[in-house]
């Protein structure tokens, strides 16, 4: 049965925090980050991730840094950049598993500022990519948002983490991510692994993601056809601030999608949208009660 902790509900109720869950059993393990202050809490933990992979990067400095090259950068969101980093050294990344976060540093002057960034996508052997949330007022996420262009060079140190997708293939059991805000990277190089890795084809996986509108849901187009490809890929969505689309023949509008296109009838939104704040209800609703879930 999968079953929630006062802490879980307490966290999914919390709007000041982008949180994201993968529920594990009777186990929850949390990643919360604090907008306001960048802090990160990593709650119950899977073994920690042995790098098994050398790929012979020989660039790093003596304190394992890294130079990387800017090789591209595009907006999920007005909010949220994504930024793909590939190894100026011109050789392959050092592995990591889906969920873990890389440290990036950037020299201002004399002063170097370092920060964490979940990868949002999968391992691939050729570069990394982060999705940054601009935080009103915030040094490095402003920095990457409004300054960092394609071919510049920064710092990056090795990903790690045990926040990760560690499922066994011989185990079935339906998987459920529960996401919220800028919570959603580091769900996404796990989504990005379930899609290319054929241990996962047949696993049901239901994902739940909060956000305050349609406009601030990253990856919200992949995730939409991920849901029309995969029926065994339940997609559901919590709006805190938004409305139901106006259909106009059988089609959705809004200004910001391909609905205004008229490619996407509204039954293919998601498995379900619905509006206000998540609550014990919606994942009641939602979720496999009646079985096992990882
Ligand atoms: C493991 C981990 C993974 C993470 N993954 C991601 C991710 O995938 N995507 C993502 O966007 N973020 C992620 N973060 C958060 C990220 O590391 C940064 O904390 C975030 O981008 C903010 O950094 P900043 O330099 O932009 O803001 P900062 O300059 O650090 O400021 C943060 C906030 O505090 C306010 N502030 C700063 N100084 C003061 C002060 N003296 N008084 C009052 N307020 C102040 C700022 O206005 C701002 O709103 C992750 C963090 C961790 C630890």
């Amino acid at each position: 049965m999968v079953r929630f902790s006062n802490q879980a509900l307490f966290l999914m109720l919390c709007g000041a925090f982008a949180t994201a869950f993968i529920l594990s059993g009777a186990n929850i393990v949390t990643r919360s980050i604090s907008p306001q202050f960048g802090i990160s809490s990593v709650g119950i933990a899977s073994p920690r991730v042995v790098l098994d992979r050398h790929r012979g990067t020989d660039n790093s400095d003596p304190n394992g840094w890294r130079k990387f090259v800017v090789s591209q950068k595009s907006f999920e969101t007005p909010e949220v950049a994504s930024i793909v980093l590939t190894p100026s050294s011109g050789k392959s990344t050092l592995p990591f598993r889906p969920g873990q976060f890389l440290g990036l540093r950037i020299n201002f002057g004399e002063q170097a500022v370092r920060r964490k960034y979940s990868l949002s996508r999968a391992d691939n052997g050729h570069n990394y990519t982060i999705s940054v949330k601009k935080e009103q007022d915030g040094l490095i996420s402003g920095y990457l948002h409004d300054e960092l262009s394609v071919g510049q060079i920064i710092d990056i140190y090795t990903p790690g983490g045990d926040f990760t997708l560690d499922f066994s293939a011989a185990n079935s059991k339906p998987i459920v991510m529960l996401t919220a805000g800028i919570g959603i990277s580091p769900i996404m190089s796990m989504v990005d692994e379930i899609v290319r890795n054929p241990i996962y084809t047949d696993r049901p996986v239901h994902f739940i993601h909060c956000a305050r509108t349609r406009k601030l849901h990253p990856f919200r187009t992949f995730l939409r056809r991920l849901h029309l490809d995969r029926p065994n890929f339940k997609y559901y969505i919590a709006y805190s601030q938004d409305t139901p689309l106006v259909k106009h023949s059988n089609r959705e509008t809004t200004d910001i999608t391909e609905e205004a296109k008229g490619v996407a009838p509204v039954e293919a939104e998601a498995t379900e949208v619905r509006y206000g704040r998540l609550t014990e209800q919606h994942l009641r609703d939602w979720l496999p009660m009646d079985k096992d879930a990882e």
